[in-house]
């Protein structure tokens, strides 16, 4: 196990859908934008399918959601690009089509670190958080190597190093101390999905809903401190770090 990697000139994370970079590494990416790091985000879906509701539009929902996700950009500090590939939510291939069009935002964007769901990630259900980590991992080998993708007239660029979050295999730990409310106001900023994620229903009483958002914070707090303690911090968030790319 590990603990910090030094602080990026620039990380990029990349998600399946807006929230999931929040969750996955938000208080790291605090940190690092505190620290002068300008960090990305790419979003591979629309979205459009987080609502409980099954009357929703879903077309204003996607709109939401990326309004929602650059103000969650914003709770953490980061400075840099949001990207949104509006694949359709919950149909995400990791076929050559979407690889292409992450090498080309890493050859673009080009992240000293990049951040991604753990494709090899266990017993997972959703397709689309597996689907997203595996075209992470393929496109940093897209990206990296010259003579993938020539038409895209980039230079080609290598990551110094990947963490993978929601580990099946942690190694590494980011001490995340002073970052929890960065993270938390960051997952409060996707407030569609106040209901569907973090299980607060805004038409129960005021006192009810305090309560489910109480709720949802610790549960993100108890996993803060969970991972910390794999490295020892009193809190953390934890990866699979790969260095060599
Ligand atoms: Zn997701």
């Amino acid at each position: 196990m590990s603990l910090n990697l030094p602080t990026p000139g620039s990380a990029l994370a990349i998600g399946a859908h807006p929230d999931d970079v929040e969750f996955g590494c938000g208080a790291t990416l605090a940190k690092w934008s505190a620290a002068g790091a300008v960090v990305h985000h790419l979003i591979c879906t629309d979205g459009s399918k987080g609502s409980w509701d099954p009357h929703a539009d879903t077309a204003a929902l996607v709109l939401t959601r990326q309004t929602e996700q650059h103000a969650a950009a914003k709770a953490l500090g980061a400075t840099g690009e949001c990207v949104f590939l509006t694949w359709p939510d919950g149909e995400l291939e990791s076929g050559l089509r979407q690889r292409w069009e992450l090498a080309y935002w890493i050859r673009k964007l080009r992240p000293a670190v990049v951040l991604g769901h753990d494709p090899w990630k266990r017993y997972r259900l959703h397709p689309d958080h597996r689907h997203a980590g595996q075209l992470t991992v393929e496109s940093i080998v897209a990206a990296r190597d010259p003579h993938f993708f020539p038409e895209q007239d980039l230079p080609h660029h290598r990551p110094e190093a990947l963490l993978l979050f929601e580990a099946d295999e942690p190694d590494h730990v980011e001490d995340t101390a002073g970052y929890a409310d960065a993270k938390l106001a960051a997952l409060h900023a996707h407030t569609s999905q106040l209901l569907s994620t973090m299980h607060i229903d805004e038409n129960a009483s005021i006192s009810e809903v305090e309560g489910q958002r109480r709720a949802f914070d610790q549960r993100v707090l108890a996993r803060l401190t969970e991972h910390g303690a794999l490295e020892g911090v009193p809190q953390g968030e934890a990866f699979k770090l790969m260095a060599e790319l």
